[in-house]
């Protein structure tokens, strides 16, 4: 999977490229982000890649051109990339979406900053908007990299062969509660069952704790 991240902040997604599951993935080479600095398909010399809004009201807007170039350049190397906007409008993000993306061979990325990108970006450039929740954030950069991540931990290999099966939502549940060393702390006990060997029970104890839970904090996803 091919990562193109539009961004006016490239040095942020330092931290993903380096750090944890992703970084893994990168290693590997089951993944790569590469970054593209708007400013550098800027028209003049101050490198602004804004303008005022048309109608007047608060902030900037960011302007068609070099977003249209900079898509239009990544697309000579990935004519097929899915061209995804962050945007607190989009189709939120899910487990069911960040799998159905992981099966995809390029993503690109658009993040926004002031208020947004010009609305003829949306409708003529940007395959989907997608939103990480309702809030707004100051730009798509973070909202960027929990896509990325949430994407990468479902390409095969990027984890275990198993450690996302039992993850929050991949089955419409919630993960089983985890324990580790020591066994007794403060009077507080591990649940026996785990202490047993007996992995059968140890299986069944878990799913029936990932229904109890699903059930106390989470409801709505039992509905489905
Ligand atoms: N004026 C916009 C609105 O209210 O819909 C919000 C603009 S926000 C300050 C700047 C940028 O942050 C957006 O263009 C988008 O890329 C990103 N952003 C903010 N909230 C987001 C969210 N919930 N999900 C994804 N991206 C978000």
């Amino acid at each position: 999977m091919r990562f193109d991240v539009i961004t006016l902040f490239p040095e942020m997604f330092s931290a993903i490229k380096s750090e944890g599951v992703v970084a893994r993935g990168i290693k590997k080479s089951l993944l790569s982000i590469n970054t593209w600095q708007l400013r550098d398909f800027s028209n003049n010399k101050y490198k602004n890649v804004d303008d005022k809004p048309y109608g007047g009201g608060a902030g900037m807007v960011m302007q068609v051109k070099p977003i249209r170039d900079c898509i239009n350049k990544i697309k000579q190397k990935k004519p097929k990339t899915k061209v995804i906007y962050l945007s607190p409008q989009g189709k939120k993000l899910t487990h069911k979406l960040a799998k159905e993306l992981s099966e995809l061979d390029s993503i690109t990325l658009l993040c926004g900053r002031y208020e947004g990108v010009d609305e003829r970006i949306i409708e003529h450039d940007v395959d989907m908007e997608v939103s990480i929740g309702d809030y707004v954030i100051s730009g798509g950069e973070l909202a960027s990299m929990v896509l990325i991540d949430a994407v990468s931990r479902q390409i095969p290999g990027v984890l275990g062969n198993t450690d996302s099966l039992n993850d929050s939502f991949a089955n419409n549940l919630l993960d089983y509660p985890h324990y580790t060393r020591p066994d007794t702390i403060d009077n507080q006990k591990v649940p026996e069952v785990l202490l047993s060997g007996h992995q059968a029970n140890i299986d069944s104890w878990r799913s029936e704790q990932s229904i109890i839970k699903t059930r106390e904090k989470r409801k709505d996803l039992l509905q489905k």
